[in-house]
């Protein structure tokens, strides 16, 4: 199986979100606080109350920022990556565990993130660039079997996808996006933070709640004794 030019080759799948799940803030919430007082936040809004998508929300406030490639990346490594990211990923592999990264966010900085690391996992997210007035542009990968039209990313297609190619599927997310792919797995598989753990708390959805990213390959990767 593939996504992408990434071979999975193991027969359990971790599917992560990556804003504000591997990082510990969301890139666009880095945009906004970079704008300080400049930003227009009316987009968001707009998003949570259902009059825009939540893909065209992120490009706008994305578009707002016009720093250029140098900083732009800086506001990336700002964001907070896990700093054990790329020992956990080599510890879930040699656990039998693919990983993928589903993010609406922008492939643009994750890969950066990423390469940075020297991580080779899958990446389902929105491809992007600089635009010539030097702000983050996404763009939508209609192509994409993962394609949707709200997000840019069909988070819950993902996860469908891997529960009927894998043996086991495990999820973790933090925001609203996550909450329909989180649904679909076991409740001992469901690992939330931020936003979607308040969520779940909520509507009394069982889930294990996570503070950093390494806490769930932690557990995915501790054998739990039987009870
Ligand atoms: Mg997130």
């Amino acid at each position: 199986m593939q996504i992408g030019p990434y071979c999975f080759t193991r027969s359990k799948l971790l599917v992560s979100d990556f804003d504000g799940t591997i990082t510990d803030e969301d890139f666009y919430q880095c945009v906004l606080d970079s704008l300080g007082d400049q930003a227009n936040l009316s987009y968001w809004d707009d998003y949570t109350e259902g009059r825009l998508t939540h893909f065209d929300a992120l490009n706008e406030i994305f578009s707002q920022l016009k720093v250029g490639q140098d900083e732009l990346l800086k506001l990336a490594d700002e964001t907070g990556v896990d700093k054990h990211l790329a020992e956990d990923i080599t510890r879930l592999q040699d656990a039998g565990w693919d990983v993928v990264i589903v993010s609406a966010g922008s492939s643009w900085y994750i890969n950066y993130l990423l390469e940075q690391r020297g991580i080779e996992v899958a990446v389902v997210s929105n491809p992007g660039d600089i635009a010539p007035e030097g702000c983050l542009r996404m763009s939508r990968d209609r192509e994409s079997p993962f394609y949707s039209h709200d997000v840019g990313v069909d988070k819950p297609g993902v996860v469908r996808w891997a529960l009927a190619n894998f043996e086991t599927v495990a999820f973790a997310g933090d925001g609203r996006p996550d909450e329909p792919a989180a649904d679909l797995v076991l409740p001992e598989l469901r690992f939330a933070r931020g936003w979607l753990a308040s969520h779940f708390q909520e509507q009394g959805t069982p889930f294990r709640r996570f503070n950093q990213w390494t806490q769930v390959a932690e557990a995915l990767t501790t054998k739990r004794k039987e009870s």
